[in-house]
């Protein structure tokens, strides 16, 4: 099995989510007491955070794309970025290294496709629902994403406010699933949890819609990629 690099810490929380599915899956693909050869450097959040604050979005890539070629210096095979909106500058990090680099929005395209599904509700930070680069990966796999029309900035502090702080409440939950069922009202046949955290509130259990966890989905391909 090829050596995972992981750049985690974005949140720490959800990063914790994507230590566990990779050493499970690796072990279920493998069995016994196999675990994930894995190299982490997980990032203080607070400084990214600021960046993304202020649209310092080639500063954030600079730096996410060193660390990722200090995870290949490493001895890292394969390298993923634990969090959907830092996928914005996914090119600084695909231009600074030499291996493969595990994109969080094709697992989830994959998964979509393979089970039919054509239009898609997306939930996540406001700059994955409203900047260009997610959606319009997700339109060149033929799929339609449909984003909340209201509620965005609730959806959005919970996200930062709570679950990157370890914060889970009913509410918030009630929130997310309120959004979800208005999504399945204007046509959406799926829900990307578009956000490494919503899985700290949302899944198949309590949702709407049927669940594409984009923490499960993405961890699970760094696995297969490694055992390529
Ligand atoms: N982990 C989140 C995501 O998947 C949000 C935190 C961040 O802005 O990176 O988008």
């Amino acid at each position: 099995m090829k050596t995972i690099g992981l750049i985690g810490g974005m949140s720490w929380e959800s990063t914790a989510h994507y230590y566990r599915v990779i050493n499970q899956e690796t072990a279920a693909r493998l069995g016994g007491l196999h675990s994930a050869p894995l190299i982490l450097h997980s990032v203080d959040f607070a400084p990214i955070a600021a960046m993304q604050a202020a649209g310092d979005w080639d500063g954030a890539g600079r730096q996410l794309a060193d660390i990722a070629r200090s995870l290949e210096v490493a001895g890292a095979e394969v390298i993923g970025l634990a969090t959907n909106t830092m996928h914005i500058i996914a090119d600084h990090i695909i231009d600074a290294i030499n291996v493969p680099f595990i994109h969080i929005a094709d697992p989830t395209s994959d998964a979509l496709i393979a089970d039919g599904f054509e239009t898609v509700g997306l939930l996540g930070t406001r700059f994955t629902m409203e900047m260009s680069f997610y959606r319009d990966g997700l339109t060149s796999r033929g799929l339609t994403s449909l984003i909340p029309e209201v509620d965005r900035t609730n959806l959005n502090g919970i996200i930062y406010e709570e679950l990157c702080r370890g914060i889970v409440r009913e509410e918030s939950r009630q929130v997310y699933v309120t959004a979800i069922e208005r999504l399945a009202a204007r046509g959406a046949e799926a829900v990307i949890l578009g956000c490494t955290e919503i899985t700290m509130l949302i899944d198949d259990s309590i949702s709407p819609l049927p669940v594409y966890d984009t923490t499960d989905l993405h961890a699970k391909a760094l696995v297969t990629a490694a055992l390529a």
